[in-house]
């Protein structure tokens, strides 16, 4: 239901089990609820769907009720600033690696949360989608885990250009 005809992120994650990756951990942290991503791989236990999105709000779906052992939905409020993904990107995605014990990470990377992006509400600034960036880098390196990005949304090409910088400057090492 977003703009994509076919869905990366859940594409690499199929394959990824055909070649014996045995869990893998999608985190989503695109404005929106990645409806697809969830749809197809909810019957597979060992990928992880993590996804932090507006809600309530396009496409619908994404709320808590949706989740079980390896969907975790984190519904925020449609206004939600850099606080409330500190908070969940600080505290709650890493105790969900400590359970999960993953072995690589997919992320699918939406940019729309900026708080200048035209279609969404919510308000992260550029501080708050370093922060995400970097505690992705840190999970990876502390667990030892490969991590792939997709680029999803982002409908400010100002904003997608300066995240694409902030993006090249944590990861280019
Ligand atoms: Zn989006």
């Amino acid at each position: 239901m977003g703009f994509c005809i076919f869905n990366n992120i859940a594409t690499l994650a199929k394959f990824l089990l055909k070649e014996n990756i045995k869990k893998i951990f999608i985190v989503d942290f695109d404005a929106h609820h990645g409806n697809g991503t969830q749809e197809i791989v909810y019957n597979d236990r060992d990928i992880y769907y993590f996804s932090t999105h507006f809600y309530p709000g396009y496409p619908g779906t994404g709320s808590k009720d949706e989740n079980n052992e390896h969907i975790f939905n984190v519904p925020v409020d449609p206004d939600s600033s850099d606080e409330v993904f500190f908070n969940i990107y600080g505290n709650y995605l890493e105790s969900l690696f400590e359970s999960c014990k993953p072995e690589i990470i997919l992320v699918s990377a939406g940019f729309d949360i900026h708080e200048l992006d035209p279609i969404t509400p919510l308000k992260v600034s550029y501080k708050g989608i370093e922060f995400i960036l970097e505690k992705i880098k840190n999970l990876a390196e502390k667990y030892n885990l490969k991590v792939i990005f997709s680029l999803e949304g982002g409908y400010n090409l100002d904003v997608l250009k300066t995240c694409g910088k902030i993006f090249g400057e944590i990861f280019k090492s």
